[in-house]
């Protein structure tokens, strides 16, 4: 069966792709394993930069819960933040459970004429080095473009070689629903003081992402550039901080069983003769929040445009653009990981992020993926000291990381 695009996986990022396309007038099929209704491991926040994404896409997300701004906590010292506001990004974010987020989108793109196939694992078909479509069983699909959409790589990505790099960090997570009656708090909050249960510094934070629907989404990350972190038992990392937030909060028990994911932030080769990655399956995730969905609704989108303006040129294009947009500032992260890798660094690093009103609004930006060495004013030159600085440094942060 032939189509102008073909694409694996229908998270936000397969979908913003799908639903552009579409309304191009382009015949897209799209292959998601999972059921109509599937549920990803996630956070549920939605950044500023994710609602602008929504709003390119002309997505309706009144149904979500509103979120003004971000509460950040280290040790005892506390600071509640509005998003700020700025000329690229709306000043509000939300928190939309996934099972619901993704089936609205999912359903958009259905509505704007996308073919989407639920219970169907595709996997890239090669000619020569080229994708020529993609497998479902014994069934091909012919496309001259292939998108991979399949979120943290698997099987089609290492077909396509779209694997992370393993000298670079990524990422665990955990969440859990549980009810409270806080559940319609307009910030999020996130404390970045973790330890584990032997009191040994965790680089990453632990959230509480209220839902507006009687839970709140609670949760943990960690960064594999800790010591000990092979060994880390998220679970307990995750009861630890539920302890800490249970009075304040009045936290009732889980709904369900915590549940954890991982997070990709680096990805060797993600183009290539008729094909591109997106969202996670190129990456695509600050490493200083764990974030990715907007940078999946906005690679998303370019992919599909890229296709749109020039089928030939599309895939080194997209490459090319995606880049400028997000690489020097995802690097930067990953740099930064190395550095709060080291528990020595990151407890004084913390006392600066939220110590003083200046450095809390440059953490709130970068918190809220605001942020890159384009953007104006004193964040963006922070991150072009950062950039620099730890470009210097990144040797030896490397070679001295923090081993299990
Ligand atoms: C615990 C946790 C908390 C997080 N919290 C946040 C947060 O609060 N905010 C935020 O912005 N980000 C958060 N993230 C990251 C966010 O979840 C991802 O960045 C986002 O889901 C990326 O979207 P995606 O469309 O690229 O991939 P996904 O959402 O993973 O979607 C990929 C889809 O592809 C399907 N698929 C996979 N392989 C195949 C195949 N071969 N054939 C067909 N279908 C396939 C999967 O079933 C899946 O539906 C969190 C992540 C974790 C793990």
């Amino acid at each position: 069966m032939q189509s102008d695009i073909l694409i694996i996986g229908g998270g936000p990022a397969g979908s913003a792709a799908a639903i552009t396309a579409a309304r191009a007038g382009l015949k897209v099929i799209l292959f998601e394993k999972g059921v109509h209704g599937r549920d990803k491991v996630c956070g549920d926040g939605l950044t500023p930069r994710a609602i602008g994404a929504l709003d390119e896409l002309r997505i309706d997300y009144s149904v979500a819960h509103r979120i003004d701004g971000l509460r950040m906590i280290a040790g005892k010292k506390q600071r509640e933040l509005a998003w700020p506001t700025t000329a690229k990004f709306p000043n509000h974010g939300a928190v939309w459970p996934r099972h619901r987020f993704d089936t609205h989108l999912i359903d958009v793109a259905i509505a704007s004429g996308v073919d989407v196939r639920f219970g169907c694992e595709a996997l890239p078909v090669l000619e020569d080095g080229t994708v020529i479509g993609v497998s479902v069983g014994s069934e091909q699909y012919r496309a001259p473009f292939t998108i991979l959409a399949a979120g943290a790589q698997g099987m089609a990505a290492t077909m396509l070689g779209a694997i992370r790099d393993p000298n670079e960090t990524f990422g665990l997570a955990i969440r859990a629903y549980a009810p409270t009656p806080r559940h319609a708090e307009r910030h999020l909050e996130a404390c970045l003081s973790l330890s584990d249960e032997h009191g040994t510094a965790v680089p990453g934070y632990g959230w509480m992402f209220p839902a507006g629907d009687g839970t709140v989404n609670i949760g943990v990350g960690a960064l594999s550039t800790m010591k000990g972190f092979k060994k880390l038992n998220l679970n307990t990392l995750l009861d630890q901080y539920a302890s800490l937030v249970r009075d304040s909060w009045s936290l009732g028990d889980y709904i369900e069983k915590p549940r954890a994911w991982r997070l990709p932030m680096s990805c060797i080769r993600r183009h290539g003769p008729g094909w591109v990655a997106i969202g996670d399956a190129a990456g695509f995730v600050n490493p200083m929040n764990g974030e990715g969905i907007d940078y999946g609704l906005e690679s998303g989108i370019l992919a599909a445009e890229k296709f749109i303006a020039d089928p030939v040129t599309a895939s080194e294009a997209y490459d090319r653009e995606v880049g400028e947009r997000f690489d020097a500032f995802l690097r930067t992260g990953r740099r930064f990981s190395f550095l709060i890798g080291h528990p020595w660094l990151l407890k004084p690093g913390l006392r600066i992020a939220v110590g003083t009103q200046a450095a809390a609004d440059i953490t709130l930006s970068v918190m809220g993926n605001l942020i890159d060495s384009k953007t104006p004013g004193a964040a963006g030159r922070v991150m072009k000291v950062a950039d620099t600085a730890l470009r210097i440094a990144d040797p030896v942060l490397r070679r001295t990381r923090a081993r299990a």
